[in-house]
């Protein structure tokens, strides 16, 4: 067990998960601070809440497995609802769109390393889960076991069982600055105060990279915008209706508070200032959309949209372990479209770096940060200087 103190930054599903682990080690010493007053209003509180252990890189679909059997079977005490509601997940193509995609997407989908749990299915069963479906999709695989989770009992199991294994949770705190003496973190400077600290862990989300840049430790993190739309209710609609997601043309959709949540895959760089701040055009997007694949559904009326950042590094796996420019800075960022699925095994790898515990995870050493840079001649594998 490590007897350092540690920082965190950030009290999304990155951070709360962390401290969550963190605490599960026997760790004591473990402060987690979110500028916000509350915690999980950025992404983790603007996703789509969809989990989906398929993903096209290994690295992140072991992640994605591992989680999933966390929160299916959570331990004692950490909920009293149920994490997630298996109400099936469908994933779809049509031949016409870009050809190879259907094919590309059954490559993946049929590897064992990418994904696992499920099966080809008859483009018939999803039109008869969704009679409005355009009749055009060609090839479905159907994974019984997804669904969609309960964010909002996640973050707060994270966060209750740190609390109790005495994290300090402290919201309404910003970190400003990171403290470095000799080549090393000594601590977080806040608005309010000094906090020392041997380690510091950066789960700021989409702004995960900003306190590194400044002390002169970049890390190329990019947000990019995606969009949400909640339609108006729809009588007819079944509120236990499966998550379908069309490859391709990039779109999804679920039942949602009566209505279906809706997404038409939009990918704009920004800056985390601007990555919540939601623009008409996409959403007209997401209509022309909705319309191509939903014709049956006429006038789906907005209930609500917002806007959230997914944050990639370059190619594009997370960022998880200790900064090898910086003695005691680590990273937990760059979870893309990804973190809530992943979020479980991430919280948990990241605290293995953090006490010096060899994971059994083993992808572990694919997600350093040290692979952005040419540690020899101290420059980044990017082109980014590197600080010192
Ligand atoms: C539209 C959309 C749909 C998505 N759909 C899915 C999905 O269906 N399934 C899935 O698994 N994932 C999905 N994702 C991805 C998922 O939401 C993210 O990967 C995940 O929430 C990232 O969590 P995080 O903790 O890294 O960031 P955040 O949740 O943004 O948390 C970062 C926190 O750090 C705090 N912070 C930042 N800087 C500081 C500072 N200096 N001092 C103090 N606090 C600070 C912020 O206030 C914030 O609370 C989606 C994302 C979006 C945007």
């Amino acid at each position: 067990m490590s007897s350092d103190s540690v920082v965190i930054i950030g009290a999304g599903i990155a951070g709360a998960a962390t401290a969550y682990f963190l605490s599960r080690q026997g760790v004591k010493n473990v402060v987690l601070l979110d500028r916000e007053k509350q915690p999980g209003v950025h992404s983790t509180g603007r996703n789509a809440a969809i989990l989906r252990t398929a993903i096209p890189h290994p690295e992140l679909h072991h992640l994605g497995w591992k989680s999933k059997q966390f929160y299916e079977s959570p331990p004692p005490g950490f909920t009293e609802t149920p994490l997630v509601d298996p109400v099936g997940l469908f994933l779809a193509a049509t031949d016409d769109q870009i050809v190879g995609t259907s094919r590309d997407l059954q490559a993946w989908l049929e590897d064992p390393t990418c994904s696992k749990g499920g099966e080809n299915a008859d483009p018939s069963q999803l039109y008869d889960l969704y009679p409005e479906l355009a009749k055009r999709v060609d090839y479905v695989h159907h994974f019984a076991n997804e669904g969609v989770f309960d964010v909002d009992a996640i973050l707060s199991g994270f966060l209750r069982g740190a609390r109790q294994a005495g994290v300090e949770v402290r919201l309404c705190n910003e970190a400003r600055r990171l403290l470095v003496e000799n080549g090393k973190i000594v601590g977080v400077a806040t608005d309010e105060e000094v906090i020392p600290a041997q380690k510091a862990v950066l789960a700021g989300g989409g702004w995960a990279a900003d306190l590194a840049d400044a002390a002169g430790y970049p890390l190329p993190l990019q947000p990019i915008r995606r969009h949400i739309l909640v339609t108006a209710r729809i009588p007819e609609l079944d509120p236990k209706g499966p998550v379908v997601w069309l490859g391709g043309d990039e779109f999804y959709f679920r039942p949602e508070s009566g209505g279906l949540l809706m997404s038409a895959c939009d990918t704009q760089p920004v800056s985390a200032a601007e990555g919540e701040l939601a623009q008409h055009q996409t959403i007209e997007e997401i209509a022309i959309k909705a319309e191509r694949w939903l014709p049956g559904f006429d006038q789906l009326g907005a209930a609500h949209y917002w806007a959230g950042m997914r944050t990639f590094a370059p190619d594009p796996l997370f960022v998880v372990g200790p900064d090898p420019r910086l003695s005691g800075l680590h990273w937990v960022a760059g979870l893309g479209g990804h973190g809530i699925t992943c979020g479980a095994a991430v919280g948990s790898l990241a605290a293995d770096w953090i006490c010096g515990k060899k994971s059994s995870y083993p992808y572990a050493r694919d997600l350093l940060p040290g692979r952005f840079f040419d540690q020899s001649d101290n420059r980044s594998s990017t082109g980014i200087e590197i600080g010192k």
